[in-house]
């Protein structure tokens, strides 16, 4: 029996690398559902490649022409975000792969667990937006969530067979990204450009300028509170630029466990297909000589201010980290335009997080609306 997998936002990083890893594993994967924004060309091109049972291109100007371009084959076409919802609730797959990025991901994913469908999940704004809603929502419907984002998975690995047992705390490791030990008089001026390039992994664009903000990490102290039901004092950030321990979970007894290995995400997403099992791979093994070398500092909290923003938002609840979210997504968006600068950036989640009216106890309706405030403030922030 092969697991049926239904890739969310198949045209990315995650969704490409995902796909590789069942391309490797036929026996045990297909592609059921493939799913892109904007990008037709390359949606077209996988499911030429994979068959899928449905496709579905978000933006339904596009519609006509993956039509086209599928007509002789069986593969059913859909268009328009709801599409994506409604595709999400239907029974012919066994798991979702949740790889889009930011915001849109969040009902999709929702709609998938209360579907009663297993998530891998690669989206960590869908916890940081609504991870209360989210994680019950699963613990209801008795579903697993099994994370996709390296750290997660560390912890998710070295958690296995141990039950009950306390976690202390969990160390979350931060590569630094690629403007570790800079001051602010040198980001004041970094673009575009020089921000996408992570040191060590390649990534998406949004992902590569919350790596570079260190915001990203910040959204992981939040994911990580959802998915092992932490407290914010007992989630600790470590920065270790090689990039080769993924996290680590210290237990009750001062005992700790990593997960390691080299930087590839194949490797957590292949975890998280074949959960509860592994499967060999032929990816590069980490042999300790290269590098030789590993090494940890604090993170630099003063200089990479988002960081400290979104711990605020991880201690204050409610709506602030979705607030947060929805702020970071408006400014790395018009940072990628070149419409603002790096440091801007921190203004601006700042800004909005000062702003948008704190709720407590959101429903769910309340961080639809939240998002929506946070993003039209910020938005106007950039026009003046
Ligand atoms: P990406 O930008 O490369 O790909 C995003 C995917 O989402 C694309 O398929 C795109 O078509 C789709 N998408 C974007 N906006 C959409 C919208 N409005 N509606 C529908 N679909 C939309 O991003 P990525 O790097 O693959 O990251 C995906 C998610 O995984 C992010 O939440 C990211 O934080 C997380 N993640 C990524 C990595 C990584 O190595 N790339 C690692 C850990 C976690
Ligand atoms: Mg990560």
């Amino acid at each position: 029996m092969t697991k049926r997998i239904a890739i969310f936002g198949s045209t990315g990083s995650i969704g490409t690398q995902a796909l590789q890893v069942i391309a490797a594993n036929a026996d045990k994967f297909t592609a059921e559902i493939l799913t892109a924004h904007t990008n037709e060309t390359l949606l077209i091109k996988q499911a030429l490649q994979f068959n899928p049972n449905i496709v579905v291109i978000a933006d339904d100007s596009k519609y006509a022409k993956v039509k086209e371009a599928l007509a002789g084959t069986p593969i059913k076409v859909f268009a328009g975000e709801k599409a994506l919802e409604e595709v999400a609730a239907m029974n012919c797959y066994d798991l979702m792969l949740a790889a889009i990025v930011g915001y849109a991901g969040l009902k999709p994913t929702l709609q998938a667990l209360d579907n009663g469908k297993p998530v891998a999940l690669a989206n960590k704004e869908t916890l940081v937006v609504a991870g209360d809603i989210v994680m019950q929502k699963a613990l209801e419907k008795k579903v697993p969530l099994i994370p996709v984002d390296s750290e997660h998975s560390a912890i998710f690995q070295c958690l296995v067979g141990e039950g009950r047992n306390k976690i202390e705390k969990i160390i979350l490791t931060a590569s630094g990204g690629p403007f570790l030990g800079k001051k602010p008089n040198f980001l004041v001026n970094v673009k575009r450009d020089h921000a996408l390039q992570h040191p060590n992994w390649s990534m998406g664009a949004k992902i590569s300028v919350d790596s570079a903000t260190l915001m990203n990490k910040g959204l992981e102290m939040i994911e990580a509170k959802w998915l092992f039901n932490l407290q914010p004092d007992q989630i600790q950030v470590l920065v270790h630029p090689q990039s080769i321990i993924h996290s680590l979970v210290q237990f009750e007894d001062g005992s700790m466990k990593a997960q390691m290995g080299l930087p590839d995400m194949k490797l957590p997403i292949q975890y998280a297909l074949a959960f509860p099992h592994r499967i060999p791979n032929d990816f590069p093994r980490y042999d300790f000589k290269k590098p030789a070398t590993l090494t940890f500092e604090d993170p630099d909290m003063k200089t990479f201010r988002n960081l400290s923003l979104a711990i605020n938002a991880l201690y204050k609840g409610g709506n602030m980290p979705c607030i947060l979210n929805a702020a970071n997504e408006i400014a790395v968006f018009a940072f990628l335009r070149n419409r603002i600068g790096f440091l801007d950036m921190t203004d601006l989640v700042e800004r909005t997080m000062d702003k948008i009216q704190f709720i407590a106890n959101p429903t769910l309706e309340q961080y639809y609306e939240s998002d929506g405030e946070a993003r039209n403030f910020a938005a106007s922030l950039i026009q003046m």
